[in-house]
């Protein structure tokens, strides 16, 4: 009876491991279901064929949640060689031998490693939201101090959905954290949430016009200044109010100073500007028939102007100047990219308002897909791409239409890294046609890293898939 080598695959959580055990020792393949995206690169590069890619990549699939694995590993037909953990654009599979991280086909004939080009110019980086809220991987790292303790994870909890939102004053306070961090829409969003359970809370209002100035969206503000004021406040909140309008940490972060000016000439002390700012406090002197006219002052306190020029807007007379000078125009703290998880999508790269951030893909070539052949009402790739790449465009205006055909999927070039992830999930014939180029890699180009570039660079395309048993199957992928 020969009792080695053993094979067995069990599913631990979100990985699924394969295990060779050998009388010498033991080797575990082990896939991360949660980070595979079902593109293929791992079964292309195979050099056993010990991995075929399954439908279920057809899915955005969310962490935490089991899902059927996007590739099937054969443990019999795998040598445990790794290189189809050096290939995989998303780090999802892992070789160990007894327990520590191995890759014995560099021990034994060597191989070319991912030429990872994803750095951010800390000089240049305003350590601002963009760059995180468009990495479809959660793979910037932004470590900016006034963003840490409750503030951060009072946002973290928005984005995954775990704030309680009948709690009116978590409601807030993540609010408040989001409006902090810049994020304006979602702290307005929030606010109106608040609202919903607190329709008579003058800060949520107050700072809910305050966001929505922070948008240029002044009118709406002056409505929630206005709705805000009209509610008769007792002491201790307007205590609170007075309290929060005059911390702002954010500007003072950026050591901000704001000049106010009111050109008395043109001023008529009416006050709108004081009714809607506490900032501003108009004082009238009493009318006598001495002046037969109204005069007064108009008071400013720079601790609690937040610049958001509302009182500029509604002046009548077009009297006021408020200026905001920010002597430092950086935060503090680090803004970085996790090579493990960034797939060079070049969503943060393309949108970073000071091109701090250098990334190259890693793969180069070209994708088309035909929209023609795609059926009506499927969005599989859409679904599948884990570089957010692929959508379905807004139709155009129903005026414009007269005749045309909707378009019903599109690729932004820019943003596709050319994965194939799309290719095996597509339902139609001939419908993307992935043409690969070359692969950003460095190091020896042995014999078996030629052939598997070979591979990976021969044009391919969907094809149809067959229905088998509950779960898709690729019927055929081959080469075109
Ligand atoms: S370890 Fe080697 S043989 Fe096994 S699945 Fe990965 S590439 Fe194929």
């Amino acid at each position: 009876m020969t009792l080695y080598p053993k094979f067995s695959k069990k599913r631990v959580g979100p990985n699924v491991i394969c295990e060779q055990r050998l009388l010498q020792n033991v080797s575990n393949l082990i896939l991360n279901t949660d980070t595979c995206t079902g593109c293929g690169v791992c079964a292309e590069s195979c050099p056993e064929e010990a991995i075929t890619v399954s439908m279920v990549g057809a899915t955005k699939r969310e962490k935490g949640i089991t899902y059927a694995t996007p590739i099937e590993i054969d443990p019999e037909k795998c040598s445990y060689c790794g290189v189809c953990q050096i290939m995989c654009p998303f780090n999802a599979l892992t070789l160990t031998v007894d327990g520590v991280e191995r890759l014995p086909i560099l021990e034994k004939e060597g191989f070319p490693q991912w030429d990872i080009v994803a750095d951010i110019d800390q000089e240049k980086c305003i350590k601002c939201t963009i760059c995180e809220d468009v990495c479809p991987r959660d793979a910037i790292i932004r470590e900016v101090p006034e963003f840490e303790g409750e503030m951060k994870e009072k946002v973290a909890a928005y984005d995954r959905g775990e704030i309680d939102t009948q709690n009116a004053v978590e409601v807030y306070k993540t609010a408040t954290a989001l409006s902090r961090v810049g994020r304006y829409q979602d702290a307005i969003r929030a606010y109106d949430q608040a609202l919903e359970i607190d329709p008579r809370n003058p800060l949520a209002l107050y700072n809910k016009g305050t966001a929505l100035a922070r948008l240029g969206r002044y009118e709406e503000a002056l409505k929630a200044y206005e709705d805000a004021r009209a509610i008769e406040l007792d002491e201790t909140t307007l205590a609170n109010l007075k309290k929060y309008t005059a911390g702002k940490p954010r500007y003072e972060a950026l050591k901000a100073k704001t000049t106010f000016e009111v050109d008395m000439e043109k001023c008529n002390v009416c006050g709108i500007c004081g009714t809607l700012c506490p900032s501003i406090t108009v004082k009238r002197k009493p009318f006598t028939a001495e002046t037969g006219k109204v005069e007064g002052d108009v008071l400013f306190d720079e601790t609690t102007c937040d610049a958001c020029k509302v009182c500029v807007d509604a002046c009548p007379e077009e009297a006021i100047t408020v200026t905001r000078e920010v002597e430092d125009k950086k935060l503090e703290g680090e803004v970085n990219i996790d090579k493990d998880l960034c797939c060079t999508c070049t969503w943060c790269s393309t949108n970073c308002p000071t091109e701090a951030i250098t990334m190259e893909k890693l793969f180069e070539g070209d994708i088309e897909i035909n929209p023609e052949l795609c059926p009506s009402g499927c969005s599989t790739c859409v679904e599948v791409c884990p570089c957010n790449a692929i959508y379905l465009p807004s139709p155009p205006p129903a005026s414009e239409m007269r005749g045309q055909q909707e378009e019903k999927i599109a690729i932004n070039k820019d943003l596709c890294i050319l994965c194939g992830a799309c290719v095996y999930a597509c339902p139609g014939e001939d419908i993307i046609v992935l043409k690969r180029t070359g692969l950003r890699m460095k190091g020896p180009e042995t014999d078996l890293f030629k052939r598997i570039k070979e591979k990976l660079c021969t044009p391919r395309t969907s094809k149809v898939k067959e229905e088998t048993a509950g779960t898709t199957q690729i019927k055929v992928l081959e080469s075109t």
